[in-house]
Formats: structure tokens, sequence, C-alpha cells
């Protein structure tokens, strides 16, 4: 049995070791898995809803003690942290209405009873990144669980503390320990092994746009359902008719909240030529007010990046004579800290085209609005992105141009548990949270029963 080493990425102080599951073990997992499934969709839907009501009692009651292994383990600030252990509160309370909820169709026929039905898949594996390992986790097993399937989570190598508890909360809770599994393990062994076994019957993958495309190939050769959030490189689109002061002041929580370590980081901002000089202006002491600290302060908005291997590539678009407008602060080592830089490079510069994942933004100069939304469009990602304008007919016209998954006007929103979440182009496939998440772990079964003319 491996173990890995975790380390406080804001100390970089050694953690707990976590033993590493071996790919044998994901197949008992599996056929535990499986056999729970079967015992949970045959309950009262009311029985469901209120175990899950129970689970979402339990995380409510250890918000405090998710959020301090967060802490450590990630580096988040603790009141980020909080809201993430609350948000998984949230997320189950919000599925915990959809058992009695999941209703089928009566289609009408001339010659009998027609009928469809939503059939949980079964066992569902859902395979999470190192940067919100608490939301996006609940984001898979919550409405899974919902819908009638077994959950077998895969948390990343570096961040698994928080999963793993939930695990255990969910079996304090009620829930069949079998029901909702974690599986802490490496993604070419653990991960592989539940995206090529034949019971697995869908991934939900969070995560890079590289090994997303890998498990999507891997899951068709077995017709797997797959739903997949990969990486972003989203616009925030300030026009010169918006408030700026709140379009500048916002601008740095956009794409500096997780130090930059979320895919809906709004990492490109484009700027109308003629108010780009006074949003600069605006822009530098919004980003040196920033406070990067210990995350374990309530003051602190950014913490560390997650690893010394993340810091070394986040650092590698930064070169000595990377064109950088200003910088914020970070403390000195140790720990993986990174200042929030902005740059203002051309726009075919890498640090334009790839996702970074860490506080390093890029400003671009646009012309007019069909030069911004073609701008916007210039990335083969589109997950989310902003638009600042206090014209709403331009609002209007622009989000519905810029290929993205999630669009906020005058605002830095990108996930709000009841409503739909997911990206366009190579930022994913099919969508999480909103109503419908539950339908995503079902097939529609459609039942004819014949009915004899009357003798
Ligand atoms: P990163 O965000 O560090 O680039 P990845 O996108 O590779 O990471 O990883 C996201 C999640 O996918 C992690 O839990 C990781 O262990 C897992 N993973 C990595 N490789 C594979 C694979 N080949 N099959 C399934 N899961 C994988």
């Amino acid at each position: 049995m491996s173990a890995a080493q975790l380390v406080n990425p804001a100390t970089e102080q050694p953690l707990d070791r976590v033993e590493h599951t071996e790919a044998a073990a994901v197949d008992d997992a599996v056929a535990r898995a499986h056999a729970a499934q079967r015992r949970w969709s045959r309950l009262a839907p009311a029985a469901r809803a209120e175990r899950l009501r129970a689970f979402a009692t339990v995380v409510d009651a250890h918000v405090g003690e998710l959020a301090a292994l967060e802490v450590a383990n990630s580096g988040h600030p603790v009141s980020a942290a909080e809201w993430e252990a609350g948000h998984v509160r949230d997320v189950l309370q919000f599925y915990a209405a959809s058992p009695e909820r999941l209703s089928g169709q009566q289609i009408p026929v001339a010659d009998g009873l027609d009928v469809t039905f939503h059939e949980p898949l079964g066992v569902v594996a859902v395979i999470t990144p190192w940067n919100f390992p608490m939301p996006i986790a609940c984001w898979g097993f919550a409405p899974a669980l919902a819908a009638g399937n077994a959950v077998l989570v895969k948390p990343a190598e570096w961040t698994p503390l928080t999963t793993l508890r939930l695990g255990e909360l969910a079996a304090e809770a009620g829930l069949d320990p079998d029901l909702l599994q974690v599986l802490p393990g490496q993604g070419a062994v653990v991960g592989e092994a539940l995206v090529t076994h034949p019971d697995v019957r869908k991934i939900v993958f969070t995560g890079s746009t590289v090994t997303g495309t890998r498990v999507m190939a891997a899951a068709a050769t077995q017709v797997k359902r797959v739903t997949l959030e990969l990486g972003g490189k989203s616009a925030n689109i300030v026009f010169d008719d918006c408030d700026l002061e709140r379009a500048a002041a916002t601008a740095p929580y956009g794409v500096f909240d997780n130090a930059g370590q979320d895919c809906c980081a709004r990492s490109r901002i484009l700027v109308q030529r003629s108010v780009y000089d006074r949003f600069m202006e605006l822009l530098e002491p919004a980003v040196s007010g920033v406070v990067v600290g210990d995350p374990a302060s309530r003051d602190t908005e950014m913490g560390p990046l997650v690893s010394r291997p993340h810091w070394e590539k986040v650092a590698s678009y930064v070169p000595d004579d990377a064109p950088v407008a200003f910088r914020g602060g970070a403390p000195d080592g140790p720990g993986f800290w990174f200042a929030p830089t902005v740059l203002t490079p051309n726009r075919t510069d890498r640090t334009v085209t790839e996702e970074i994942f860490g506080p390093v933004v890029t400003v671009l100069r646009f012309d007019d609005e069909a030069d911004a939304i073609a701008l916007a469009n210039d990335t083969m990602f589109g997950l989310s992105g902003s638009i600042w304008t206090d014209d709403l007919s331009r609002a209007l016209r622009v989000a519905r141009a810029v290929e993205a998954g999630n669009l906020s006007v005058n605002s830095h929103s990108s996930v709000r548990y009841a409503t739909p979440f997911g990206g366009f182009k190579r930022s994913g496939l099919g969508r999480e949270l909103g109503p419908d998440a539950p339908l995503a772990f079902t097939d529609t079964k459609n039942v004819f029963i014949a009915v004899k003319e009357a003798p």
C-alpha cells in the first residue's frame, strides 16, 4: 500500500500521510457500491430525501472543522473554506428535494399506457481536482445520490483530506458506508481503474483539458457517460459606459480568488481603448490592496498556491522580461506564495492563450463591441466571463455572442447551486448543478402497457 505525504502550502510543513487505494481494491469498492446502490434505490423517495437532509445537518455541524482542514491542506483563506463547507451543506439540502420530484412522463397513446421512468445509472465515479475539493465533490455526489446512485469519489492527490472527512460524515449521518466511498490515490491508478471499470456507469471529471480528453477517450470504449468540467480562460470585458470604479475594484476578485486556481477565473481583462488608462489607474491600488498571507487569518483574501510544482508552473509565465504592469504583495517563504500579477502582453502571447491557473491576469485593449466579442471568443475555452456595461441591450447582445457557459453582467458570479454550470468548447461537456443535475445521473426508460379491448 503506497502512501502520500501531504504538505501545508502556507508553511511547507508536513501534514498527514494518506494511504493510496491500489487498483485491485477498486474492484472490491465497486462491488460493495453496487450492492449498496440496489438497497438505496429501493428505498422510498422520502426516505432517501430524509437521509440526504441528515447528511446536510451533520456537515453543518462540522463546517468549522472542515474549513480548518482545507486551510491546512489547500491553503484556502479560512473565510473561503467556511463558505465551501457551508456550500456542501446547501447543495445537499437543495438536492434532498430531488428524490421526491424526479417524475417521468405519461405519454398519450391509444392502445394502453405509456410512461417514462428516470432510472439511476448504478455506480458512478466523481474524479475531482485539487482547487476546490469540497464544492466539486458535492456537485457530483449530491445529485447522483439523490437520483438513486452509489458514488465513488477519487480526490486529487494533493488535497484529499476534506473529501475523506465528508465520506466519514456521510456514514455518521446514517448513509450506508458503501454508498458514498472516497478512494484517495493516483489518477493513473485509481482514476484510470474507475474510468475503465465496466460496472462504473458514469464518470464526472473535473480537471485539466488534457486529462479530461484522455478520460473521455477511455470512457468512449464502453460508451460510458461522462460529464467534464475542464479548463478556462475567461474574459472580463469592460465597456466604456460601465461603472468603471466598480469594475476596477472588483476585477482582482474575479481572477485572484483562490489564488487564481479557479477554472472560472476572469484571467483576461479586455478594456475599451477609450477608458483603458483610467481603468489601469484604478486597477493598480485594487491589486496592491489584495490581502495575501496566512490563510488562517480572517483578514486574508488570498493564500498560497497549492504546491511547489504548481508554483513553478505559474512562475514560468512571468519570466524576468515579462510585460508586468504592476504586482501586489506576498509574504516571503516558506510557503508557495505568488504575488498578484498584472501583465500587458500582446494578443498572441501564451499568457493570453494558455490557462495559467494562478494569480496572473492579462489586460488587453479593444476598440468596439465586435472587437470585444472576437477577442473574448479567441480561445479554445468557454467556461465563464463577465461583461461590464450600463447598457442592457449591449449586455444581452454580448452575453449571447460570447461562447461560454456562465456569463455575468456587472458581477463576477459563476457558481450558484440552483443554476446550471458548465463549459462550451473545450471547457467541458454536460452541466452540473441547477435543478436538472439529478437527471444527468439517470437513463430514461419507456414502458408501454398494452390494454386489451373490452370484450
Ligand atoms: P491537474 O489539475 O493537476 O492538471 P488533472 O486534470 O490531471 O490534474 O487531475 C484531475 C483529477 O484527475 C485528479 O484527481 C487526478 O488524480 C485525476 N487523474 C489524473 N490522471 C487521470 C487518468 N488518466 N484517469 C483518471 N483520472 C485521472
